[in-house]
C-alpha cells in the first residue's frame, strides 16, 4: 500500500489545523456570551436565551464541519481521500484548496444532476 505522500501530509495538517481553529472559535464565542450564573436581572434573560440560540446554531454548523473534517481525515487514512462520495470521480483541486474537507466534487456539490 502506498504511503501518504507529502501533499497528503500537508492536507492532513491543514485539516487538523482547521479542526483546532473551529474548536477555539467555538470556545471563544461561548466565553463571549457569558451565560453566567447571575440570572438576577430578568430583563436580560430573553437576550441570553437568544444568544444561546445563536450559539447552538453556530455550534451545530461547526460540529458538522468537524464531522466533515474527521471524515476527510479517515479517508486520508484509508486512501480514498479526494474522491467524490457521490460520483466517485476525483474532486477538483480548486475545490480541495478552498474546502479540503469537501466530500463532493464540484458538480455534485452544486447539485448538478448525474
Ligand atoms: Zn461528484
Amino acid at each position: 500500500m502506498k504511503k501518504n505522500d507529502a501533499k497528503t501530509e500537508e492536507i492532513k495538517k491543514k485539516l487538523e489545523q482547521s479542526k483546532q481553529e473551529i474548536k477555539e472559535e467555538l470556545e471563544k464565542f461561548k466565553e463571549s456570551l457569558d451565560f453566567g450564573d447571575e440570572t438576577d436581572h430578568m430583563e436580560e434573560e430573553s437576550d441570553e436565551s437568544e444568544e444561546m440560540g445563536t450559539y447552538m446554531g453556530i455550534k451545530k454548523l461547526q460540529d458538522a464541519r468537524l464531522e466533515a473534517i474527521d471524515r476527510a481525515l479517515a479517508k486520508i487514512e484509508n486512501g480514498t481521500y479526494g474522491f467524490c462520495e457521490r460520483c466517485g470521480k476525483p474532486i477538483e483541486k480548486e475545490i480541495l484548496d478552498i474546502d479540503p474537507e469537501s466530500a463532493l466534487c464540484k458538480n455534485c456539490k452544486h447539485g448538478g444532476g448525474a
